[in-house]
């Protein structure tokens, strides 16, 4: 870490937005981690303004929704950008076997991959989303990966998330109009509030990208 470094609160005062422009004047080498859920496209939204050097990516695991992959084009598109997809080692049907290994090595893996090169990665976490995300920080040193990250929907809620992106009338993925609010893998992914259609009727509620 460097010695000159931020406390880890002094960005909570600031707005989502604030808070990717500030990121982009400390942290040269910024990482943007796109889901296309519905976070996503709002702080897309605002990357492509207050951040537009970022490099933004996505976890390509090779098990996404047409829809993502439609969404995928669509923001691309709306937003005249290139979303570059990383991808792990993907084998075959291993959600069915052992879905943690297929997390690591389809998303964690890759990411940590991804973010060797970066200074600080930004998210879409938000507290409201579940216990374990009840704590999210706007910024804090990511132990993991050696590198900062931010959250800058830390404070939001689901409406205002929705508020945003029809104010702004940014492109956002048609599973959220079928039920889904959360949006991963289609193996380990089913219509439901929250996160509760992630990992149904497994006792399993990350892929592991966001746990320290
Ligand atoms: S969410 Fe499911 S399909 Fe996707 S990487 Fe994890 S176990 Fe594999």
């Amino acid at each position: 870490m460097a010695a000159l470094e931020p406390a880890i609160d002094d960005l909570e005062h600031l707005g989502a937005q604030e808070l990717i422009a500030e990121a982009a004047a400390r942290y040269p080498r910024l990482a943007v981690a796109c889901s296309f859920q519905k976070e996503a496209s709002a702080i897309l939204d605002m990357v492509v303004r207050a951040a537009p050097a970022a490099r933004v990516f996505t976890l390509d695991t090779g098990a996404l929704f047409p829809e993502t992959r439609d969404a995928w084009r669509t923001l691309e598109e709306h937003y005249d950008i290139a979303i570059e997809g990383v991808r792990g080692e993907q084998l075959d049907r291993q959600w069915e076997r052992d879905p943690d290994r297929c997390c690591e090595l389809r998303k964690v893996r890759p990411l940590r991959e991804t973010l060797a090169g970066a200074d600080a990665w930004i998210a879409g976490l938000r507290r409201e989303q579940s216990p374990e995300r009840a704590d999210t920080p706007k910024l804090d040193w990511d132990r993991k990966h050696e590198l900062w990250k931010l959250n800058p929907l830390a404070d939001w809620t689901e409406a205002d998330v929705w508020r945003y992106i029809a104010a702004n009338d940014v492109p956002y993925h048609q599973l959220h109009d079928r039920g889904y609010a959360s949006i991963g893998c289609w193996p380990c992914t089913q219509p439901g509030d929250g996160r509760e259609g992630r990992w149904n009727g497994l006792d399993k509620v990350e892929c592991g990208i966001h746990v320290a």
